[in-house]
């Protein structure tokens, strides 16, 4: 029975180099999924572990940083890993439509995942909070859009009401099944690794990830001899900090707009893991935000400002860390949902109105 057991894990892990299945094939015994359940997939999941020489460097004392590229999911976030089991769980249960409050990733994905299925998608955004990628990708998607007059707090509370009292599946991180698909990122990095991190650094919005994370890595330990349990560092924005300061925040403010949130659902599961895992809540500024946006572009890796939420807390935390210590900083989305924030933010040359001509060009290139 073990023997097949082993045979069976290593088919699988090969079968995952050759060619991805989707992260419900790829990880179905960790899953709660039948052979009864349409798997609604995207092929998301196996996203890089890219190491950063320059954000190690930075840190010194030989630590070794990688970051989870999870911006480059189908959608161009890590919610496509929640979505494909949300959708694929919803058709599975009889449910024709879904429904959901977002800052925007949450409704890109909610609204592919939901059309590749033939389900029919609800989304509400507050209104001019939602960065220019993710909107034109729950208009093209197929969502009907809801904008309200309001911000994501009073959007969840309305669609929460909403899926009590009608028939619409709400896809939001209290739905479990969301986090069940997330902890897959977990799962990946142990493979990639061979190990688990010392610290795991994510931004925290609603704090869902940050719980299914450290589901997926205390999950793996029990399979895993011998792995170790990251200590998980979240971060929020300064004036979106419900977490770190323990408080509901009314009218939450900052330029990373997916945790532009004030009152996180998920907010006893963050408590939890921060216990265990002897971790940390923390604030980074604006400005710390932009900072390392700038810095991770720098070595080729384009995030959205949100996501740079994470670098920018392992920074802040240079001299708290234990020599060689391994890191993961999650990089939750891809930069190009949010292009206003790279061009308003940027160190670029960038000189127009130039002739055409080659004189003219050669004298600006300084040659
Ligand atoms: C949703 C989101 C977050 C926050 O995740 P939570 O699970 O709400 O804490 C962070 N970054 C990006 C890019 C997101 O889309």
């Amino acid at each position: 029975m073990y023997l097949l057991k082993k045979i069976k894990n290593k088919l699988q892990l090969n079968y995952k180099k050759k060619k991805w299945p989707g992260l419900i094939n790829a990880y179905k015994q960790h899953l709660p999924v039948s052979s009864k359940t349409p798997i609604i997939s995207l092929k998301e999941g196996n996203t890089p572990l890219i190491f950063s020489q320059s954000i190690s460097d930075l840190i010194g004392n030989d630590t070794k940083v990688y970051l989870k590229y999870d911006g480059l999911n189908p959608t161009g976030s890590f919610k496509d890993r929640g979505m494909t089991m949300a959708i694929s769980k919803a058709k599975e249960l009889g449910s024709k439509a879904v429904i959901c409050a977002s800052t925007g990733n949450t409704s890109a994905a909610a609204a592919a995942y939901a059309s590749r299925g033939g389900l029919k998608s609800y989304v509400l955004i507050p209104d001019g909070y939602v960065a220019q990628g993710k909107l034109a990708q729950a208009l093209i998607y197929g969502a009907e859009i809801i904008s309200i007059k309001g911000n994501f707090d009073k959007a969840l509370e309305i669609v929460r009401d909403l899926s009590e009292k009608y028939p619409i599946t709400l896809v939001n991180s209290v739905n479990p099944y969301r986090i069940q698909g997330q902890k897959t990122a977990a799962f990946e990095i142990v493979d990639d690794l061979g190990f688990a991190p010392d610290w795991l650094c994510i931004p925290m919005g609603n704090a869902g990830n940050i719980s299914a994370y450290w589901l997926g890595f205390k999950e793996y330990s029990k399979i895993k001899k011998n792995l170790n349990l990251p200590i998980m560092m979240g971060f929020q924005a300064a004036g979106s900090a419900p977490l770190v300061k323990n408080i509901i925040v009314k009218d939450p403010e900052t330029i990373a707009t997916a945790i532009r949130i004030g009152n996180p659902v998920n907010r006893d599961k963050a408590k939890v893991v921060r216990k265990e895992s002897k971790g940390d809540f923390q604030s980074v500024t604006d400005e710390d935000i932009i900072e390392a946006y700038k810095k991770l572009a720098k070595e080729g890796i384009f995030c959205e400002p949100a996501s740079a939420a994470s670098v920018a807390g392992l920074i802040k935390n240079k001299n708290r860390i234990k020599k060689r210590s391994n890191i993961v900083c999650v990089l939750t989305g891809n930069g190009l949902k949010d292009p206003d924030c790279a061009i308003k933010n940027n160190d670029a040359v960038f000189q127009n109105n130039i002739e055409p001509s080659l004189r003219e060009i050669t004298k600006i290139l300084g040659y």
